[in-house]
């Protein structure tokens, strides 16, 4: 049952693009990585709940958190894994009871990604962190549609939702979350597969996901995070999805490495949240140009910045510091990948597009002035 799907090939950059990335001198990098237009694909919106938030939350609905203060929840963001991680990321979690708490904390994330420069946003939400805490699906959804809404009312951000189920519960459990959300379909575009996983093999969700499918939703999964790169065939093959969030490890397997690019199947990558849960020691060691270097449709994204030291644009900066072999090709070729992966329509993309292509003309300075005819002309 392998998704067939023909090859294809990344649009080519046209050549007065090519001329104004090679006059960008390399000072002018991180002013591009700031200032160009980028889709955020790879955000879970529980992890952009910053340690203010979740104390101001927590005073407001009575909530007593087992940390003494913002320093001291702050101090124990210091991951050896993802598990570790995962621990803190559900406690932080538990101070959202309300439809106004999902709002202020997603109007807290576009806030900032607005300052980034994202124009386009497809948001993952965990329904089962939530819910199994007693709190209704409807609270959840009601709180953060309205945030996308104003989102694009008050900041330009195109934004969608993608509900995620949680890959250390059961098919069952996945299976609930749909029904409940079924009513709230078009405040959602698709589903994604998120939480620990190692030990959780997407094959546990085919049928879910099958149903999904069915019900015309997008179909996203992480995969070859920690775990190994079968775990990004099998979501391929049995999850049949449109991307894979992550795919790092997918370097270990050079007929699958072939297959992504002949595909041109992105991988939503999250430098900052890589080193931070020890997929790559260092910055210096991530595999980003790797992937770039094989053809891969590889995209740049935050995960879940309040916990991993930065949003969109201090990944962007963060990475092309530590990796010299990325210049303003890969910055440009990496923000237009962000578009060509992202669920919007081909005009807003080509709009996006633009923009990105007006900025980089703005940044390279012009053609250095030839001999002027004038001047030279010896006069009598
Ligand atoms: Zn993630």
């Amino acid at each position: 049952m392998t998704t067939a799907s023909e090859p294809r090939s990344p649009a080519p950059i046209p050549p007065e693009v090519a001329a104004d990335l090679a006059r960008l001198p390399r000072e002018r990098l991180p002013a591009l990585l700031r200032r160009m237009p980028k889709a955020e694909l790879h955000i879970h919106i529980e992890g952009s709940l910053e340690p203010e938030l979740i104390f101001d939350l927590a005073r407001r609905n009575g909530v007593a958190l087992p940390y003494p203060s913002v320093e001291a929840l702050r101090a124990a963001y210091a991951f050896t894994d993802l598990q570790s991680f995962l621990d803190i990321y559900y406690a932080g979690a538990s101070v959202l009871l309300q439809e106004q708490d999902f709002f202020d904390m997603a109007w807290a994330y576009f806030e900032k990604a607005a300052a980034d420069n994202v124009v386009r946003a497809e948001v993952f939400f965990d329904p089962q962190t939530h819910t199994e805490r007693g709190v209704p699906f409807e609270t959840v959804i009601r709180g953060l549609h309205h945030a996308c809404q104003r989102a694009h009312a008050e900041l330009g951000i195109s934004a969608q939702l993608i509900l995620c189920f949680l890959r250390h519960l059961s098919e069952e459990d996945a299976f609930d979350t749909l029904e409940q959300a079924l009513p709230w379909r078009k405040y959602f575009i698709g589903v994604g597969l998120d939480s620990s996983e190692v030990g959780y093999p997407p094959e546990k969700f085919a049928r879910v996901f099958a149903r999904c499918r069915e019900l015309g939703l997008q179909v996203v999964a992480h995969a070859g995070e920690e775990g190994p790169p079968a775990y990004i065939s099998s979501a391929l093959d049995v999850l049949q999805v449109q991307r894979i969030d992550h795919g790092v490890r997918c370097l270990e397997d050079a007929a699958l490495v072939q297959r992504l690019a002949a595909s041109r199947m992105p991988l939503t990558v999250c430098p900052l949240s890589n080193v931070k849960l020890k997929v790559f020691e260092r910055m210096a060691d991530h595999n980003l140009p790797a992937l770039l270097a094989a053809g891969l449709c590889a995209t740049v994204h935050s995960d879940d910045p309040a916990y991993f030291g930065g949003y969109l644009n201090q990944n962007f900066i963060d990475t092309f510091a530590a990796l010299p072999q990325l210049g303003a090709t890969e910055a440009y070729t990496l923000a237009r990948n962000s578009f060509e992966a992202s669920f919007a329509d081909e005009r807003s993309k080509a709009v996006w597009t633009a923009e990105l292509d007006a900025v980089l003309h703005t940044l390279a300075p012009s053609r250095a002035p030839g001999p002027n005819p004038t001047q030279d002309r010896v006069t009598p």
